[in-house]
């Protein structure tokens, strides 16, 4: 862990002691007015911009500015770059081993002269140029082995390979810890969107039976208005089928009235003609029977007239007697055979009317 101590021994390097102030007074806070800086450290505004510009050189502070509306000039805002601070000390750790190593290397090549009395220290070179005695005291140098000093720059130089070492690690961790917060951020944000892609996916399935029910209704619907329209229709046509088949009943009826009524003209006509026939059949009767009594008269008539001729012959008497029995017989004879066809006449038309009769019953 690098300390506190550290941290100001750096910005020491930076910007001098006074840089110290300023830092804990930008750190924790974003956009500080350079004004209010000046203030809090009791100090010229320009001494405060100075400090700030050493530090933006080594990107540990940033700014914003807006230009103030009523003097016309600008006005910088600052924030202490705090992610920055492990990698400019690392850097500044890196600067100063550099220097340790050169000056190592200066050392172990050459000798080095000394003043006794501890004014100055030079290279062969240089003190070749003195002549060998100290420019402060005029003291004789001598040469002094280095050994010590270059050990000294070699604990400092592994020193400072340490702590860079520790910064370095420190500096990983940090890129893995916000490499694992930036991942964690991106994991959030990919669960988000998943979330937001299968929500919307459920909305969309959601939708889409909604959509599909929605439909099976209408189809359903439809289907029942087809089946009322059918049923309706069936209804109409069992309504006009019933129509007309009442009314061909009717006509039926009507038809069965009129062939009922034309068969009892018929029967009437039958029967008209079959009391004419009977009509007929007694008037012959009647006539046959008046033809007889006529007959019957002209015979009586015969008997009584005959007297004259009676008394005219016996012979003549029998010879008509004869005669008459004869005719009586020839009269009874036709007479017998006119009934005998009267008769016949009689059952001919009794046949018929049996005939009718049947017929009718059949009917
Ligand atoms: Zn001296």
């Amino acid at each position: 862990m690098i300390s506190e101590q550290y941290f100001e021994d750096m910005l020491d390097y930076i910007a001098g002691s006074d840089v110290i102030s300023l830092v804990n007074l930008l750190k924790g806070k974003e956009n500080v007015s350079e004004f209010k800086l000046a203030e809090s450290l009791k100090c010229e505004v320009n001494f405060v911009r100075n400090l700030l510009y050493k530090l933006y050189d080594y990107n540990l502070v940033f700014f914003t500015r807006k230009k103030d509306k009523i003097k016309g000039w600008y006005i910088y805002y600052w924030t202490f770059n705090e992610s920055k601070v492990i990698d400019v000390m690392i850097k500044i750790e890196k600067e100063r081993k550099e220097r340790l190593e050169a000056r190592l290397a200066n050392e172990s090549e050459g000798f080095f002269f000394v003043c006794q009395n501890r004014c100055i220290r030079l290279d062969f070179e240089k003190a070749t140029d003195y002549g060998f005695r100290c420019p402060e005291c005029g003291d004789l140098l001598e040469q002094k082995s280095n050994d010590e000093f270059i050990q000294k720059i070699q604990d400092r130089i592994k020193e400072s390979e340490k702590i860079i070492k520790e910064l370095e690690s420190e500096l990983n961790s940090i890129h893995k810890q916000r490499a694992k917060e930036e991942k964690d951020r991106e994991d959030k944000i990919k669960q988000d969107e998943e979330k937001k892609k299968l929500a919307e996916e459920k909305r969309k399935e959601k939708e889409k039976k909604k959509k599909e029910l929605e439909k099976k209704r209408k189809d359903q619907e439809r289907q029942k208005l087809k089946e009322q329209e059918k049923k309706l229709k069936e209804k109409q046509k069992a309504e006009k089928a019933s129509k007309a088949k009442s009314s061909s009943k009717k006509k039926e009826t009507v038809r069965s009235k009129v062939s009922a009524k034309t068969t009892k003209k018929k029967v009437e006509n039958k029967k008209e003609k079959k009391a004419v026939a009977i009509k007929q059949t007694k008037t012959a009767s009647k006539a046959t029977k008046k033809e007889t009594l006529s007959k019957k008269v002209a015979k009586n008539r015969a008997r009584k007239k005959p007297p004259v001729r009676e008394k005219k012959s016996s012979q003549s008497k029998s010879k008509i007697i004869k005669k008459q029995s004869k005719q009586k017989t020839k009269s009874s004879t036709s007479k017998k055979q006119k009934t005998s066809t009267t008769k016949k006449k009689t059952s001919g038309l009794k046949k018929v009317i049996k005939a009718v009769k049947n017929k009718l019953t059949k009917k």
